[in-house]
């Protein structure tokens, strides 16, 4: 335990197949080199160009980061509102791109998770503000460098960040409205009005967002943003469907994915990794409950929004979708080593479900917390969450409760397609009397996660279209009719 290095000899296989440097001491982050051992081998490989890719982004991390001249120097001129040093951008200029996290932890993850590719392809660095306490429960992923958005002052667009939303005059919808642009519905080439661009621009793509907003997604727009040294951007969303739909990125993240339904699985992979505390509440719980050599552990999401009375049509499909798919044996089975796992707010759950399997699965039925109720700004709380999903991501089988992010996090990292669960609404139990789903369950078509947001708005065609007949890659969810996925 005092030396320094992981414990085993290293192999591709601890580093995800070249997903993750060996950059990082043992000691500092023991999941980046023990997640391997926790799951099942990835039938996935990130391709050579997503690797070189990675590989840049963290050498621009380091080159521009807080604490480098350049990002001293960016600094400045953001906070004297001069903005680009020209109005072209120079190549040894560095641009940033600042994610501004909300909602629930898995809300939060899947905005860093885009925000990161976007960052990628615009090659700008990432800053991160994960809101209130979450920030310590994730190692750094990029070497000799921090992705954490250093303090502001209160005076610096930088300093209240929880003050942007859709009525910002920094947004681009607003700004696209005020008449800083020019061009915008003639020929399709926008330009700023003035001769240099704004030092910032605000992106609003919040659930909710506007036309304009939404315009983020066309290639002129895109090229409009480029100019810009800072970019802010609130979502709560997994944006990368989308920009797969955005003309300039198209080419680029074909190449990088050629396995498009593996694009989570493998940013997730690469840029999440539990700080040791966290990481050793995911491997003591896993050790005594959840491992053996020839387990099969089920895991079961169940995402409730009531503190009193969970609904009893939840444990319903439940059952009736484990019956169903035959996920569970329907009498004490001798020959199998069971276990399964139940995550969920509410203790009930867990206990029908050990009431009705208790006693035909060897391995028991566990549950390692139930809060209760959703709590903002609880760092211990989103430790427990953030542990879960984890626990989550080793199991063999999920169920999964539909429009929830935290179980599109687990089944991303495991690269499991789950049986999910529909929901009425995102913030709606069951009512009483209201006929249940009809089939209680469905696989997803891959693992990624849902977009719930997308913009329909074909830019050059000027008019909506039916996203899931543009690219053979994108399907609508199982779980959002609205939404989007890449399969
Ligand atoms: P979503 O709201 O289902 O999309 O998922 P989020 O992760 O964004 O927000 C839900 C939050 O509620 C989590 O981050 C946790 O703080 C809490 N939560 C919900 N379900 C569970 C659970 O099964 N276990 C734990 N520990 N926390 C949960």
């Amino acid at each position: 335990d005092s030396v320094d290095i992981p414990p085993v000899n290293l192999t591709a296989d601890h580093l995800l197949d070249g997903l993750l440097t060996a950059e990082f001491s043992y000691r500092s982050c023991r999941s980046r080199y023990e997640f391997a051992s926790y799951h099942k081998r990835s039938s996935h490989k990130p391709s050579p160009y997503l690797l070189s890719k990675l590989r840049k982004q963290e050498a621009l991390q380091k080159r521009c980061g807080p604490g480098t001249a350049a990002h001293k120097a960016a600094l400045r001129r953001l906070e004297s509102g001069e903005g680009a040093a020209t109005g072209r951008v120079e190549d040894g200029d560095c641009r940033y791109l600042v994610s501004i996290g909300f909602r629930g932890l898995g809300n939060r993850m899947l905005a860093v998770a885009s925000a990161f590719l976007y960052a990628v392809l615009t090659e700008r660095v990432l800053l991160v503000h994960w809101g209130k306490g979450a920030a310590g429960l994730f190692c750094e992923p990029f070497p000799g460098a921090t992705w954490l958005l250093p303090r502001a002052g209160k005076r610096s667009p930088l300093g209240n960040l929880d003050r942007y939303d859709g009525e910002s005059k920094e947004s681009l919808g607003n700004i696209l409205q005020s008449g800083a642009v020019v061009g915008a519905s003639a020929d399709g080439n926008v330009s700023w009005a003035s001769p240099r661009p704004p030092p910032y621009v605000y992106l609003h793509l919040a659930g909710g967002y506007g036309f304009h907003d939404k315009l983020f997604y066309c290639g002129e727009h895109q090229r409009l943003l480029r100019g810009v040294p800072w970019l802010l951007m609130r979502t709560d969303s997994y944006l990368v469907p989308g920009l797969f739909l955005t003309p300039p990125f198209r080419g680029e993240l074909e190449a990088m994915f050629p396995e498009k339904d593996a694009t989570f699985h493998h940013l997730g992979r690469y840029l999440f990794h539990p700080s040791n505390a966290v990481w050793r509440a995911v491997t003591s719980y896993h050790r005594p409950n959840l491992a053996g050599a020839s387990r099969r552990v089920v895991g079961i999401q169940i995402r409730v929004f009531q503190k009193k009375q969970p609904p009893r049509q939840v444990l319903d499909q439940l059952l009736s979708c484990v019956r169903g798919e035959r996920l569970l044996p329907d009498q004490v089975a001798a020959a199998t080593n069971d276990a399964v796992l139940v995550t969920s707010l509410s203790p009930w759950y867990h206990e029908r479900i050990r009431a009705e399997y208790g006693g035909r699965v060897a391995g028991g039925v566990h549950q390692p917390s139930h809060e209760g109720e959703q709590r903002w700004g609880d760092a211990a709380h989103d430790a427990k969450a953030l542990a879960e999903m984890y626990l989550l991501s080793t199991c063999d089988v999920l169920v999964t409760s539909g429009f929830s992010t935290f179980g599109y996090v687990a089944q991303g990292l495991a690269g499991r397609r789950p049986w999910v669960m529909p929901r009425p609404s995102p913030w709606e139990e069951w009512a009483e009397g209201q006929a249940p789903a009809e089939p209680p369950c469905r696989r997803a078509p891959s693992v990624e996660p849902c977009f719930h947001s997308p913009s329909y708005y074909d830019c050059a065609a000027r008019r909506d279209v039916e996203l899931d007949k543009v690219a053979p890659y994108i399907r609508r969810c199982v779980d959002v009719s609205w939404g989007i996925q890449l399969v």
